[in-house]
């Protein structure tokens, strides 16, 4: 990933959520920038070449970072989540559902979506936010 190359300062990220830069968050929002793909937990832990014991803190520092919105979770309906460097652009995915190949797409109709169901909704007030992947196959599995 050309992505690698770049630097990013993540202890301003961190600092500017009212985050401490402590190690651990470090390591995972490094390895999540590095993968340039959503990663699970076993993922990350891989990557960091660490023990099974450290999960607990992955586990921990993916939900601070989640909650302030520095790391989104992706649904691929599978058992394990999969998580991401949040990204301004909307941005969503195509899932292999064979080999689990995974591409970005930008883009989708969300706005429209959520004006139109308002409009039916006797409930809800206002929409905050959207979850959206395709699943398929890609060219190798087809
Ligand atoms: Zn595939
Ligand atoms: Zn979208």
């Amino acid at each position: 990933m050309s992505k690698s190359s770049h630097t990013v300062d993540f202890k301003g990220v961190l600092r500017a959520q009212g985050l401490k830069a402590t190690p651990a968050r470090l390591k995972v929002l490094k390895t999540l920038f590095q993968s340039g793909k959503p990663q699970s937990i076993q993922q990350i832990l891989e990557s960091l070449e660490a023990k099974e014991s450290f999960k607990v803190t992955v586990y921990r520092v993916l939900a601070d970072l989640k909650g302030t919105g520095i790391v989104r979770q992706v649904d691929f309906q599978q058992p394990h989540a999969y998580y991401e460097l949040a990204d301004p652009a909307d941005h969503h995915h195509l899932v292999c559902v064979k080999c689990n190949r995974i591409e970005d797409f930008i883009g989708c109709d969300a706005d429209n979506m959520a004006d139109a169901a308002l409009k039916k909704s006797t409930g809800f007030a206002r929409v905050t936010g959207h979850s959206f992947e395709l699943f398929g196959l890609c060219n190798r599995c087809a």
